[in-house]
């Protein structure tokens, strides 16, 4: 199907409006999803979690994460100013899978050559963001999925966005499964230095496709531009940019004075 062709939704009739890369299409008028390039519709479970931090309360929290933390230039609550915020519902898949890795190795690291054997078992809640290219810190990320309902447009404040997925399910899959299989070999490295054996065997419980919300918060300080991640569901700190101690002389000896000399 060409990019070009009109689309129409399947759930309403409306008229869908393609970008370039995305596959999992949610109608932006009645919330359908489907898979644009198999035609398919869209079967797993769709779910949103709701947004509970409005613009004024995200201010609050960035505001006090920058008063916080010792490695922070202690006039940055008062020197920074924010410039730009954006909130955006990113497109998330949790593969829940169990995963046997049945292995066989060495021991060398003490100077010994010690056999290691046997399986390990793990079961995984595993997140892909369905993006490609993307910055997003998806590992320190806990998605808040308590908190989840059927996925239902009216849960989208009408000045937030939100993001089509580039790739489907399947490819979702495909993905966890080499990023679990570099996660099992990192637990694994910790009794083996050689690795002679190391298979995978995978049992997919369910997928599923999940829009969460996440603040953007862009900041200047000292003429530097900086950003901060803001889970939007529980107000967490995902990631800030910590700009470098505040370079002037002042604000370089308040530092020093506090990180050094208490
Ligand atoms: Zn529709």
């Amino acid at each position: 199907m060409g990019i070009a062709e009109k689309v129409k939704c399947e759930g309403c009739g409306a008229p869908l409006d393609l970008k370039a890369g995305e596959v999992v299409i949610t109608c932006e008028y009645c919330g359908t999803a489907f898979n644009i390039a198999s035609g398919e519709d869209f079967f797993i479970k769709h779910s949103i979690i709701p947004c509970n931090y409005d613009e004024t309360k995200c201010r609050e929290v960035v505001k006090h994460w920058m008063a916080s933390g010792g490695i922070k230039p202690t006039n940055l609550p008062a020197a920074s100013k924010i410039t730009d915020m954006g909130l955006t519902f990113l497109p998330f898949y949790v593969v829940h899978t169990n995963v046997t890795t049945i292995y066989d190795g060495v021991f060398t690291r003490t100077g010994g050559q010690k056999p290691r054997n046997g399986q390990m078992h793990r079961e995984y809640y595993w997140k892909i963001l369905g993006r490609r290219g993307s910055k997003f810190p998806t590992k320190e990320y806990e998605i808040p999925l308590r908190g989840k309902e059927d996925f239902n447009l009216s849960k989208i404040p009408p000045t937030a966005k939100y993001l089509n997925a580039e790739f489907d399910e399947k490819d979702a899959e495909d993905l966890a499964r080499v990023e679990i299989q570099d996660h099992q070999k990192f637990l694994l490295s910790q009794q083996i230095d050689q690795f002679n054996k190391f298979d995978n065997d995978f049992e997919t419980e369910d997928i599923e496709f999940v829009h969460a919300p996440i603040w953007r918060i862009d900041y200047t300080y000292n003429k530097g531009d900086y950003q901060v991640l803001v889970d939007a569901t529980t107000g967490e700190v995902i990631r800030g940019d910590i700009p470098p101690p505040d370079a002037s002389v002042g604000g370089f000896f308040s530092d020093l004075k506090k990180s050094i000399f208490g």
